[in-house]
């Protein structure tokens, strides 16, 4: 048998960011269309020749996009919705469709699986006319063959497609999108017939809804989708891929399909390995993904071998990958010339994965004797650990077991009695708009133009300003505003031990919306304070309570590249001790409200429910171990943004935080509906304005939020807040927006009273 190999897909920002920067000319007139044309084909060329270069032989096509690859399906598929009707000029229609013009709101953006990725949600209704609407897949790999590369073009597949759709605002109630998968179906024979014409050989397609449970009914159609494809009479090869996870209960009736290849995550999916031997694959390819598309840790190759070796017997055809595309880790470690060397040696960045499937192929074909040399090298390098902290270890050990604070009805006593604050709190959720001058100071003090000195002071002056306008509007608890950090796990993963930062280690997190994540490589440890310096000053400037403001542990691996050498329940807990330095600190300081945002505990929840439990478990004690043994009087905030609050409402309660603010303003009902079915009995602040756009609500509108909640919370128990930060917005609305919501909360109070 012939090994193959391959990488599921490669990051398309470009180097040095190109992508970013050309569409955003393009987005401020700066430059045209053809401009922007042209530096899309230079980057894919540069992707298509770089992959031939290293050696890789099956090269994905269509895996670029400008903006996202959901957006490019939707247009594909003819299921461009109405209001975009309007533009004539497809790119700009491409664009509005992304972030919305002046006659029409973009597309709902999501998070893409448990990834920090972004796509843009499909509208559905039964005013969808599917039809192949588009070339692009046909376009990209004509133009990869006319630089002599042989592509697979890759498909987002109709099953995900649809089930990552909602149904548009004109379908009627209890409309599912995926029953119209047979007209979407329709769409995709015809497209496969034309990519037969056009000589491809085989497709890629991609079904990561595979990757979660799934229903009895959903399988089903799954299996009809691909029995109708693969009995098409004019098609190229077939091969279904998913990622993210173990497929399951899919993998039998993919075998069973009449496609000609299955792919398969064997990094995040590995309860998949033991599945290949016994699903009928001995006629198919399996598209075995050995090399971790998600995160930036060399391969164990001898393991990947002996896995890839395992599966031989098992199958018709071997192609080695990528467990995922490569667009989840940034493009090149050879860009990193700062990181210290031996951490360099443990990482693997796109160029260096595409090269380890490489030497995996190799071995596989010319046997490990011939790349013995490399692999050593590999294992010399990968073996190279950070140090271990026996203090922060021992430290753990002696804090087993003891990280509960006092009940929690207990607790409201002393709050209350603590401090006065009238019913109906108001906060907000930490950040305040970020100015130009903000940035620009920061960029300065970080390129050294600026000294600690006059940075201090550029930051005490915005500090002071911010806190002013929060006295001048009234609300009850304060916070500095955080114009010191650039990013809410950045900031903190600069100040703490045993993370590293890079220099051009960029992924896409949405659109042109690139982010740096830092390396989490060694054990962690807080060396000295990160907040307590910039809060206490806030709190010097008033009477009124001011709120300290911490990344959680789980946020702070979420966003974060994170060793793989040991658990990460075992990782978040030296972030939650780090943390909990820092939140003793503040209360020694005076501080006496402290938040702990987590806004990524809903997305890094596991995608199967039988994994849900243990992560919550770990997550929800690491949240506990920061924050607790700190005095009853103390309150502990935590911050959350997601909508299917419901789904997580146990695990909110779990982590024994006073008062939780969630984002909630655009699915108010379900939020009150959770909270009601679950008899929840803290403090909560559901946010009762969208900070995601620019409009301020007026104060009928806040009261009529606020007094849904009140249907659902015991007033004792309900704080008043927006959504979420106000960093992305500007001064006048956001000044306008929290006027209105400090007069809708007194008004509300004072029927209360009553
Ligand atoms: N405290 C952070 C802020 O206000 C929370 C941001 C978030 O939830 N993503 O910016
Ligand atoms: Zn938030």
């Amino acid at each position: 048998m012939r090994v193959h190999t391959t990488v599921l897909g490669y990051p398309r920002i470009g180097a040095g960011r190109a992508l970013k920067r050309a569409v955003e000319a393009y987005w401020s007139g700066s430059a045209d269309a053809a401009a922007l044309r042209e530096t899309a084909a230079r980057l894919r060329a540069e992707t298509w020749t770089a992959l031939r270069d290293a050696g890789i032989e099956e090269i994905p096509s269509n895996t670029f996009s400008l903006y996202d690859q959901v957006l490019d399906t939707t247009v594909m598929v003819g299921a461009v919705p109405e209001r975009y009707a309007g533009h004539t000029e497809p790119l700009d229609r491409y664009f509005a469709m992304a972030r919305g013009d002046a006659g029409a709101a973009p597309l709902e953006m999501t998070k893409w699986f448990d990834t920090n990725y972004h796509y843009l949600v499909p509208e559905i209704g039964p005013e969808t006319a599917f039809a192949l609407a588009g070339s692009k897949p046909l376009d990209e790999y004509a133009e990869a063959k006319a630089l002599g590369i042989e592509t697979r073009p890759v498909l987002l597949g109709p099953l995900t497609y649809l089930l990552l759709a909602k149904a548009s605002d004109s379908a009627p109630e209890g409309y599912r999108p995926l029953d119209r998968l047979d007209d979407l179906v329709g769409v995709y024979a015809e497209l496969l017939g034309r990519l037969a014409d056009a000589g491809v050989r085989r497709v890629q397609i991609d079904e990561p809804v595979l990757a979660a449970d799934r229903t009895d009914a959903e399988l089903d159609a799954l299996r009809a989708v691909y029995d109708r494809l693969g009995r098409l009479e004019r098609r190229p090869e077939i091969a279904v891929v998913s990622y993210f996870g173990d497929i399951g209960p899919a993998l039998p009736i993919l075998a069973a399909a009449p496609i000609e290849a299955v792919g398969l995550d064997l990094v995040a999916g590995a309860r998949d390995i033991d599945r290949v031997a016994g699903a009928g694959l001995t006629g198919k390819t399996l598209y075995a993904g050995l090399v971790d598309g998600r995160n930036i840790w060399r391969r164990d190759l001898t393991a990947a071998l002996a896995t890839a070796a395992s599966l031989l017997g098992s199958v018709g055809g071997l192609v080695v990958g990528t467990s995922c595309s490569l667009q989840h880790v940034p493009l090149d470690l050879d860009d990193e010339p700062d990181l210290d060397p031996d951490l360099r040696g443990r990482l693997a960045f796109a160029r260096q994965k595409a090269g380890e499937v490489v030497l995996l192929g190799r071995a596989l074909r010319e046997g490990r004797d011939a790349v013995q040399a490399e692999l050593a090298a590999s294992h010399a390098a990968r073996s190279v650990q950070a140090p271990r902290d026996q203090r922060v270890r021992a430290r753990l050990d002696s804090l087993e077991g003891r990280s509960d604070r006092t009940d929690y009805g207990r607790r409201g006593a002393a709050q209350n009695g603590a401090e006065r604050l009238p019913a109906l709190p108001t906060t907000t959720i930490g950040s305040f708009p970020q100015t130009t001058e903000i940035r620009r100071a920061r960029a300065a003090h970080r390129a050294g133009r600026l000294d600690d000195a006059a940075y201090e002071a550029r930051m005490r002056e915005e500090i002071d300003r911010v806190i002013a306008l929060q006295e001048d509007i009234g609300l009850d608890v304060l916070v500095h505003g955080e114009p010191e950090r650039n990013d809410m796990v950045q900031y903190f993963a600069e100040r703490l031990r045993g993370y590293a930062a890079t220099r051009e280690g960029w992924v896409q997190s949405y659109g042109t919306r690139c982010v740096r994540p830092p390396i989490l490589y060694g054990d962690v440890s807080r060396p000295e304070p990160m907040t307590v310096g910039w809060t206490t000053y806030a709190q010097s400037r008033t009477s009124k309570p001011v709120k300290g403001m911490l990344t959680g542990p789980v946020t702070m691996l979420a966003w974060s590249f994170v060793r793989d050498d040991q658990p990460l329940a075992d990782t978040a807990r030296q972030v939650a001790l780090a943390l909990r330095d820092e939140v003793h600190d503040l209360e020694a300081a005076g501080i006496r409200h402290i938040q702990v945002d987590e806004p990524a505990l809903r997305e890094k929840l596991p995608l199967r429910r039988t994994d849900q439990r243990a992560f919550l478990d770990w997550a929800t004690a690491a949240f506990r171990l920061a924050t607790s043994g700190v005095a009853d009087s103390t309150v502990i905030h935590s911050h959350m943004c997601y909508s299917e609050f419901g789904e997580i409402v146990d695990a909110i309660d779990d982590l024994d935080a006073d008062v939780t603010s969630v984002e909630a303003a655009r699915s108010r009902m379900e939020l009150v509906d959770g909270l009601r079915a679950h008899g929840y009995r803290r403090g909560i602040g559901p946010g009762v304005y969208d900070i995601h756009s620019p409009r301020v609500p007026d104060v009928p509108e806040i009261e009529e939020s606020l007094r849904r909640a009140l249907a659902a919370v015991d007033p004792a128990r309900l704080w008043v807040n927006p959504d979420c930060g106000l960093k992305t917005r500007g001064y006048p609305e956001t000044e306008a927006a929290l006027r209105n919501m400090v007069a809708a909360a007194r008004k509300v109070r004072a029927t209360l009273a009553r």
